[in-house]
Order: C-alpha cells, then structure tokens, then sequence
C-alpha cells in the first residue's frame, strides 16, 4: 500500500537547515495497523504530513498503492488526498458550527455526492462509531472521546486506503484513549490499512507493528503482540 525509499525532509529557517527526516525506509502493506513511535521532535508529523500529502519530501520516493507521489500540483495532491486517504488529528479539527452528521458528510460534499446519499452514508459511519444518537449535536455538546469518534467517521466516510492518524489520544484521558483505540482497532479488524503516530507506548501496544523513530531515522521496526483494550464501559 505504502513503500516509501531514502526520504529526506529538512526545514530551511533563514540561513540554517534542520534536517528531519534522514532517509526514511519503509513499507506498509494492505490492512497493516502500524504506529509510528518516537520522542517529540524526532520526525513524525512530518513523515505523516509527506505520507498524507500535505508536504514533499526534499529527496527519496513515495509510492501510494502503486502510484507514484511526486511533483504534484495542488489539483491533484487534493484529489489523491480525497480519493486515498483519511485524516485523525489530536486536535479533532470539527467544524464547531456543524452538528456531527454535517461534519462526517463534509467530505462527500466535496464529492459532490446528492444529499440524502450523504447523510445516509453519513449516518452508517456514525453509527459505526457508536453515535448514532449523537449525530444532531454540535461538537460543543460533545466529550473529547465523542469528538475524536466522529473525527474518525468523517476521516473513513469517503472510504479511503489508508487511514493516518497523528496523535489522536493526545487530547484524551487514558480510559477514553483506549476506547478510542479499540475503535480503531475493530475498523483494522475489517480491513482497513492504519498508521497511528504517538509518543506514547502504551498506544503503540495496541498496534500489530511499532515502527521507531529517533532523530530522523528508523532504530528498530517490530512485529508486537497487539494488546487489546479491555475497557469497562
Ligand atoms: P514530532 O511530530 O515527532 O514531534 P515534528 O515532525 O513535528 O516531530 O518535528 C520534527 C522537527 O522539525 C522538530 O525539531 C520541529 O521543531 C521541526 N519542525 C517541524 N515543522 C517545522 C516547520 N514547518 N518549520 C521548521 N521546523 C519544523
Ligand atoms: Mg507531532
């Protein structure tokens, strides 16, 4: 799904140069649930924002299902984002004056998908996520753990490839981060591709691969026993 070779990222700041990213080696392969774990400050929003589009690499190849991802102009890196990928951010990124439902269908608005198709398909993810009964509120109305699950039915509504999530328990209590974790793992469970990046090991338990980033390079990449959440609800 994901093979990416020799990538390098650094930030131009004035006169100076930070190298990020250090040749980076690494495949995923279809229906993978891999973390991406490092300190803060070692690399991966970075590599998660070039995975996802959102940035280029300086050098080395990314390709996306077998296409390759190079000098595209913003038409088409937009498309390929919509068609292929979802985003999970720690932050939630809601429109705070949509109710659930509006903003789990905002991506098949810009598909220009028919309304009502819309919020059927809309309410399916919902209720997925388990809010089915939350879908006419406003994210103001809703806890951190809510937000972050309608965040992940707005980010898999479109049906993308890979889903990309950068700290997504970050803004989250321990107990609500593993819910939200058991989720993302049952939406694995059905085949779907998943890169969670983390600082958290914790998180990265509940993965089936932990790939470690220090300083811009890859120190170990691991096949774990993925721990599952065992949550009182
Ligand atoms: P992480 O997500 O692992 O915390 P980042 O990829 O965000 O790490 O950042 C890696 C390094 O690059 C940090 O030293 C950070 O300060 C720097 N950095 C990140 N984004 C930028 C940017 N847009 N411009 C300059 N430096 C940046
Ligand atoms: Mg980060």
């Amino acid at each position: 799904m994901i093979e990416i070779k020799d990538l390098h990222k650094s930030y131009k700041m004035g006169s100076n140069s930070l190298h990020v990213l250090k040749g980076i080696n690494f495949n995923v392969e279809d229906g993978e649930l891999v973390a991406i774990m490092g300190s803060s400050g070692s690399g991966k929003s970075t590599l998660l924002n070039i995975l996802g589009m959102l940035d280029e690499a300086d050098s080395g190849t990314y390709v996306l299902d077998g296409i390759p991802i190079k000098n595209l102009n913003e038409t088409k890196a937009a498309n390929y984002r919509n068609k292929f990928l979802g985003f999970i951010f720690q932050s939630f990124n809601l429109i705070n004056y949509k109710t659930a439902l509006e903003n789990v269908a905002l991506p098949l608005y810009y598909q220009k998908m028919p309304r009502k198709q819309r919020q059927e398909k809309a309410m399916k993810y919902l209720e997925q996520v388990g809010l089915k009964e939350w879908s006419h509120h406003l994210p103001s109305e809703l806890s951190g753990g809510q937000k972050q699950r309608v965040a992940i039915a707005r980010a898999m509504v479109a049906e993308p490839k890979v889903l990309l999530a950068d700290e997504l328990t970050g803004a989250l209590d321990s107990k609500t981060s593993y819910e939200v974790m058991e989720l993302i793992q049952n939406i694995n469970d059905q085949g779907n591709t998943i890169l969670v990046v983390t600082h958290e090991p914790d998180i990265a338990q509940m993965c089936k691969r932990i790939v470690h980033l220090k300083d811009g390079v890859i120190v170990k990449d691991e096949k774990v026993k993925q721990v599952r959440a065992k949550v009182n609800v």
